[in-house]
């Protein structure tokens, strides 16, 4: 099928309720029956350990080896057989709200979790591009508050999920998510491009900090990459 011809006729399809028989047997384990599976396990391009003290390398392991691939495997268990596999992971989440709950579960999993690992790198100094200096001061008038509200969104979201950054209509703004969604989401409250983001979830720091979500909050601030975190600027 084309491209081009497939919103359209599957998303008209999906009141009829027919069309995703094999979702139900999604699970956390991973799943070797899966032929061609679209989507795969992205390489860190730094250690486990690159991120201590600041983050544990076996929370790091965990995360990414177990956590961030078990959201992999279950996202190709629900696309399996169907016209889904052949979309791009930003295409399923701008339409999700028309899609099974286990790939908006699923597919924020593993786009959430992909983009984490580059927002995150070994503690080397970086710094805001000036562009993106310039637009904090603008929007938030100085680094520190943007620090505030950024870590007041991490803090305040209760249960599972994440803090965000994004750059929408000319603007930074600040926010939060529940448990796998994001800003490239339909259905999400907050919209734009993901400048930053920090994974909340208790698995993201339990073994280290416990109950202490705050210290890791802090602690995320030493292992930013920047020069990352500035290419997805673009003003
Ligand atoms: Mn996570």
């Amino acid at each position: 099928m084309k491209r081009s011809g497939f919103l359209k006729k599957t998303f008209g399809l999906v009141g009829a309720g027919f069309l995703f028989p094999q979702v139900s047997k999604a699970n956390g384990l991973a799943d070797k029956s899966i032929e061609n599976a679209p989507f795969s396990l992205p390489n860190l391009t730094y250690d486990y350990k690159a991120l201590e003290p600041h983050i544990d390398a076996l929370t790091m392991e965990i995360h990414h080896s177990r956590h961030h691939k078990a959201y992999i495997d279950n996202l190709n268990k629900a696309v399996q057989n169907t016209d889904f596999a052949n979309k791009t992971l930003e295409e399923l989440l701008a339409n999700v709200s028309k899609l099974p709950v286990v790939i908006r579960n699923n597919g924020g999993g593993h786009w959430n979790h992909s983009f984490f690992w580059k927002v995150v790198g070994p503690a080397v100094g970086s710094k805001p591009a000036k562009n993106l200096e310039s637009q904090i001061i603008k929007d938030f008038g100085s680094f520190d508050n943007l620090k505030t509200e950024f870590n007041k969104a991490a803090m305040s979201r209760f249960g599972s999920g994440w803090a965000w950054l994004v750059f929408k209509d000319g603007k930074l703004q600040i926010g939060s998510s529940a448990n796998q969604d994001n800003p490239l989401m339909d259905v999400s409250e907050l919209k734009g491009t993901p400048i930053l983001a920090l994974d909340v979830w208790e698995h993201a720091y339990y073994l280290k900090y416990q109950n202490k979500r705050v210290e890791y909050v802090n602690a995320f601030w030493n292992v930013i990459n920047w020069d990352f975190v500035s290419s997805q600027f673009i003003n």
